[in-house]
């Protein structure tokens, strides 16, 4: 039997796209949304986006977020439920225990949900995954994968196209989505390849959403010890390793105590080093309570997905991706400079 893939999404199975249509578009449910842990933009702002819509078609919705997410993305006008697994674990498994579906919103897999992995494992019910990191696995009954969207937030606004929700759209989940997309772009910088991501962009402002007003609410609102924190990390703890084309920061407890560090706070940091000329490879080491947390990201062809998973026990993107280190701050870095030579070759061949 020839495999139907519908000419937008290019992963996807037709009889996927039904049986979510029917899903989603039937008898009126209770409907769980995950985003991953630590959520980020794009995570809770599909999150947020996808609720509204089901809310507007007549589901009951409730986002359910492992921890909490930075101060600088909460300001949606939508009034939809966020529970926080961490603090609200009674309601959070209440939620679960009614819910006919659970959508898991921008991670491909279940351990990137953090401490509701367990309780995603667990669900019986129809569990559906919209995502565009590579390499799913198949934790879901649905699975809707398309890795060369911007953003999960471009996917749902297709998505709901699809299954014919386009009419429950309204100013809150645009704006949401909205900031899903601006914010995997790194307002705009990046994987801005397709003329799709515009297209949609322009969708969602035929709602009236206030593009400035946003970008002021997710890049002009930082504390002035955040903008200090990255001024020191710039001056006194970024490594430029011209010959690799790469460069590190690292970040340690105490220093970011000093600054008096709120979650969110070194959101961005790891893209800097990328404006300088010729580095095409940037890290991130943040020590943690238990562990270093890893961020990487690239330019061109250099896959620090590949990076972060042969070495960091991590993933992500080709040009963004993360993970973690056991070992102590320090060692870290010697880590990483030591790996450097290995990825000299494909380093200097990238192309930008
Ligand atoms: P960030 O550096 O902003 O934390 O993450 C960048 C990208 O890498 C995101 O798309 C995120 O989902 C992914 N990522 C970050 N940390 C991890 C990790 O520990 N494991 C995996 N598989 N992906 C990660
Ligand atoms: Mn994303």
């Amino acid at each position: 039997m020839r495999i139907q893939i519908l000419s937008i999404l290019k992963n996807t199975e037709k009889e996927i796209i039904t049986s979510v249509k029917n899903v989603l578009t039937g008898e009126k449910l209770n409907v769980a949304i995950v985003p991953h842990e630590n959520p980020d933009g794009d995570a809770i702002g599909s999150a947020i986006g996808l609720a509204e819509i089901l809310m507007n078609f007549g589901h009951k919705v409730s986002i359910i977020s492992a921890n909490d997410y930075p101060d600088f993305l909460k300001w949606f006008s939508s009034e939809v439920e966020i529970v926080m697994y961490d603090s609200k674990k009674k309601l959070a498994k209440e939620i679960l225990k009614k819910a006919d579906v659970l959508v898991c919103v921008d991670f491909n897999e279940a351990s990137r949900a953090g401490k509701l992995e367990k309780k995603l494992l667990e669900f019986s019910k129809t569990k559906i995954l919209i995502d565009h990191h590579p390499y799913p696995t198949n934790f879901c009954d649905y699975t809707i994968s398309e890795t060369k969207y911007s953003s999960t937030a471009e996917l749902i606004f297709d998505i709901v196209q699809l299954i014919g929700l386009e009419k429950h759209i309204n100013k809150n989940a645009a704006e949401a989505l909205y900031t899903g997309i601006l914010t995997d772009t790194g307002s705009f910088n990046h994987n801005t390849s397709r003329p799709n991501t515009f297209k949609v962009v322009s969708e969602l402002m035929k709602f009236g959403i206030d593009t400035e007003k946003i970008q002021s609410n997710v890049y002009h609102n930082f504390s002035a010890q955040r903008i200090k924190l990255l001024g020191y990390c710039l001056n006194e703890k970024m490594v430029v390793y011209p010959e690799y084309r790469a460069a590190v920061i690292t970040i340690s407890k105490k220093e970011l105590e000093d600054f008096n560090f709120k979650p969110g706070d070194t959101e961005g940091f790891v893209n800097y080093p990328l404006s300088i000329n010729n580095i095409v490879f940037s890290a991130l080491f943040i020590e943690k309570e238990k562990y270093v947390k890893a961020s990487f990201r690239s330019k061109g062809s250099f896959p620090t997905n590949e990076f972060a998973k042969s070495n960091f026990n991590g993933g992500g993107h080709l040009n963004a991706s993360g993970g973690e280190s056991d070992l102590s701050l320090e060692e870290t870095l010697n880590n990483f400079k030591q790996l450097l030579p290995e990825f000299k070759h494909q380093l200097l061949k990238t192309i930008i």
